[in-house]
């Protein structure tokens, strides 16, 4: 089958029979991965493999720290007002536009001033904004976005405007590495594997090293990046697994798929698929997004009824195109299209899809 979950979400297929096949021991080592110490040499390099990896393929140069975190994503909405809000006189601009950005900034609102620059609340979410609708104070403690809302489907074409003097903060947790990113325009991105990039319990997150000095020495300890960045992401025991196939992910993208420009011209061309099968519907299927802020990752649609939505999925399952159905906020179908789906898997949806309308329509 092939499955559309938004996550946890598909691994590619030679990432996970390389993972069973060095499960129980691995080569090279007398024991298996999960039951090594984080400080053996062997995990250690496999660490700085992963470190290696991604900053090749971001081209991330030493003015960040890549740092391999627990918690989640939902952490980082935490973390990161705690580190660059949390006793400064300032207040930090917030661009909300979906569910994930709206819960950043309900626990940044415990941590200190919050400024909500652009809100696209009244559209359900349906867009992002342009540079002239929204402006970023300079004297801002950062700006916060989420490049592309899992659950609408909205995504970013390119990063916003946002002054010289203010961090540029950056959720990729569903869109990390899908395709280049000009790193050195931002103070942090950051993103939980579970999506894109490996399974779940470890976040990445990229910061540029003078932002590590700002965090409060008072906050628990966990809490403050720059213990992390000191320890080398062993500040406490890292989640060896997770990072061990996040590595192995990222040498995917590398050598089997050829790089973040390869990977980034594949996504255009599955989501594609799926779009040209919702425009040439003739409005059997109602796209949430803009289409010009539609996402490469999650594309969302509604058909005419609850009771033609019902039929689409059972449909689908019985061809093998699995976990569609869409978020409540939106409803109807959320197809995740995340970088370890083939192309194979996007275009059997989108024949199906057309082959739905005509019959249904
Ligand atoms: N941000 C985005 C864009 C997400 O898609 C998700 C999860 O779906 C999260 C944050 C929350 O991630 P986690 O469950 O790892 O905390």
């Amino acid at each position: 089958a092939y499955n559309f979950s938004a996550g946890p979400a598909v691994l590619p297929v030679s990432v996970l029979e390389e993972v069973r096949d060095e499960l129980v021991c691995l080569p090279g080592a007398r024991s298996s991965l999960l039951e090594m110490s984080h400080r053996d040499k062997v995990f250690v390099d496999i660490l700085h493999d992963a470190e290696n990896s991604i900053r090749s393929l971001l081209n991330i140069s030493d003015d960040y720290s890549v740092l391999f975190l627990q918690g989640g994503a939902a952490l980082q909405f935490s973390m990161i007002p705690a580190n660059l809000l949390r006793g400064t006189e300032k207040s930090a601009a917030y661009i909300q536009t979906g569910t994930w950005g709206k819960k950043a900034i309900a626990e940044a609102k415990k941590e200190g001033a919050v400024n909500i620059v652009y809100d696209a609340a009244d559209s359900n979410f349906n867009h992002v904004p342009s540079a002239e609708d929204y402006s970023v104070p300079a004297d801002s403690a950062y700006l916060y976005y989420c490049n592309n809302e899992t659950i609408q489907g909205v995504q970013f074409p390119s990063e916003p405007v946002c002054p010289d003097s203010v961090p540029l903060i950056c959720d990729a947790s569903s869109d990390f590495m899908h395709r280049p990113l000009d790193i050195s325009k931002y103070g942090m991105v950051y993103a939980c594997a579970q999506k894109n990039a490996g399974p779940a319990g470890v976040t990445v997150v990229v910061i540029r090293k003078d932002l590590l000095e700002i965090g409060s020495a008072s906050l628990p300890g966990y809490l403050q990046y720059k213990n992390h960045a000191e320890a080398d992401s062993e500040w406490n025991t890292p989640p060896t697994f997770a990072i061990w196939v996040l590595g192995k992910v990222a040498r995917w993208l590398t050598n089997d798929i050829g790089g973040l420009e390869a990977m980034e011209k594949l996504n255009r061309e599955k989501a594609g698929l799926l779009y040209n099968a919702i425009d040439s519907s003739n409005g059997f299927y109602t796209g949430h997004a803009k289409p010009e802020c539609r996402s490469l990752m999650n594309a969302t649609f509604v058909l005419p009824n609850d009771d033609l939505q019902s039929k689409f999925l059972s449909e689908a399952a019985d061809n093998g195109l699995v976990a569609l159905k869409g978020h409540r906020s939106v409803g109807g179908i959320r197809a995740s299209i995340y970088n370890a789906m083939p192309k194979e898997g996007a275009q059997a949806l989108a024949d199906f899809m057309t082959a739905f309308a005509s019959k249904n329509g």
